[in-house]
């Protein structure tokens, strides 16, 4: 049974493309009955703090993915944040220095930025020359742990997604794993945390394949299985660059903010680097039950806000209008309307969900029921003029005599009143829009008025005639 894992650095918010693999791991472990496990990797204590860990978890469980073991849920091999696993590393470091694996580097700053600015002057890429590889282990000298690379040879693995790769090992140098201060670097801490964790399949983005050569040299070092890796393809942007903010937002809290369903977040995610056939819409389920690893692409996806936007409106238009009006709630709250969770937003929501793609555009398309109209200057020259003034009238008074905002009432209103002139519906219908919305688009008449009511639909239209 697989035991994958997500492993995010809280050095800021929970990026698309690290939710993107979230989703992979956990999909692989929901469809096959293994063990997600969620690790979080703190060691530049600088860069990471409390704030960013919150946003990650927030995110993972706003998206739906939850984890089996890790921050707040536990597991048998705590604890899941790395600056508390500070005495495995210290050990596993040992371990490796008395079987002459690793060994104590006592080189110092200095020569070591002396060394590489020689490098740097000779034009050529700097590596440790081994100057420690023989010294005896003096653990009361202040010292840092470096791992022994073979001198020969090459690592290779055959990668899920993007086939053999093999690393000769002239290219790797003798790393630090374990700095003075007893925190471990990356490739270390990842190793034996992915070991002491049972991991056996690593799924990661492709900006690690770099590392998984060493990790591998660590693996075989401290006598473990090497987990099977499978490295995503990183998201793109238009341009084909990494996926970045000057492509527009790539927090999944901002598309939560925006008005995205997880669902169609989610879809849409996993949609870039695996495909099943056609199909463009998959529920959780139906992912949980095709979702394979082997079916993910080498090649990397081009993120494309529209298809995104799009595939968040079909998931709302498979919402009730109650459900809408209670998802949409929120967003009318923030940006300060007075909506409640009522009949009448529950009307806004039903002619909103044909019309707009995410909740916050409901917001946007549709905040005249809920403040005063922004008219529109074009709108208001061409349909509030002296012309139209008798129209507005009719329907004004018209309107004030109805018992009732029956549907069938208020449609007679603007049929009746366009048949006396013998004009279109539109002549009619028109400046009443304008009025009553501040623009030329907007749902139709009866549900606008209907939504608005007689109160707000009388004064609108006296204000329009004043
Ligand atoms: N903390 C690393 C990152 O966020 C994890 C990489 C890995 O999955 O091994 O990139």
């Amino acid at each position: 049974k697989p035991r994958v894992r997500f492993a995010p650095s809280p050095t800021g918010y929970l990026h698309i493309g690290g939710a993107r693999t979230a989703l992979f791991n956990w999909l692989w472990a929901r469809r096959n009955g293994g063990t997600f496990v969620l690790r979080i990797e703190d060691t530049d204590r600088e860069r990471s703090t409390q704030l960013a860990v919150d946003a990650i978890l927030d995110g993972l469980r706003w998206l739906g993915l939850d984890w089996d073991e890790g921050p707040g849920v536990g597991g048998p091999h705590p604890p899941y944040f790395q600056t508390e696993r500070l005495d495995l590393y210290k050990a596993h470091a040992e371990r490796l220095i008395r079987e002459g694996k690793a060994y104590a580097c006592y080189c110092t700053r200095e020569e070591l930025d002396a060394q590489r600015k020689q490098a740097e002057a000779e034009k050529r890429q700097f590596r440790y020359p081994g100057t420690c590889r023989d010294k005896p282990y003096d653990p009361s000298r202040p010292h840092v742990v470096r791992f022994r690379v073979p001198d020969a040879g090459a690592t290779s693995w055959n990668d899920l997604v993007k086939g053999v790769i093999s690393t000769p090992h002239d290219t790797l140098q003798d790393e630090v794993i374990l700095r003075g201060d007893g925190v471990p670097l990356y490739n270390f801490g990842a190793v034996v945390d992915d070991i002491t964790m049972e991991i056996n399949l690593v799924g990661r983005g492709d900006d690690h394949v770099n590392n998984t050569a060493r990790q591998i040299l660590m693996y075989e070092a401290l006598g473990y299985p090497v987990p099977t890796f499978a490295h995503f393809p990183m998201i793109l942007g238009a341009d084909k660059a990494r996926l970045s903010k000057r492509h527009g937002a790539t927090s999944v809290t901002a598309y939560r903010d925006m008005g995205f369903l997880p669902e169609a977040v989610v879809n849409y995610l996993v949609r870039l680097g695996w495909s099943h056939g056609d199909q463009e819409l998959f529920t959780l389920d139906e992912l949980v039950r095709y979702f394979d690893l082997k079916d993910v692409g080498a090649t990397a996806g081009v993120f494309n806000p529209e298809k995104m936007a799009w595939v968040n409106h079909e998931w709302l238009k498979r919402r009730s209008p109650e459900e809408l009006a209670k998802l949409a709630l929120p967003h009318f709250r923030a940006a300060g309307l007075p909506a409640e969770d009522d009949e009448k937003l529950r009307h806004v929501c039903a002619v909103a969900r044909e019309r707009a793609k995410t909740l916050g555009e409901y917001v946007q398309q549709f905040r005249y029921f809920y403040a005063p109209i922004a008219l529109d200057p074009k709108a208001k020259a061409k349909f509030l003029t002296a012309d139209t003034r008798p129209v507005l009238q009719a329907v004004r008074d018209a309107i004030a005599a109805l018992p009732a905002l029956e549907t069938q009432a208020v449609e007679q209103v603007f049929h009746g009143e366009a048949e006396r002139r013998g004009v279109g519906l539109g002549k009619v219908a028109q400046p009443v829009r304008v009025a009553l919305t501040g623009g030329t688009a907007s749902p139709g008449m009866y549900d606008v008025v209907q939504i608005l009511g007689k109160d707000e639909t009388l004064k609108r239209l006296d204000e329009a005639l004043r």
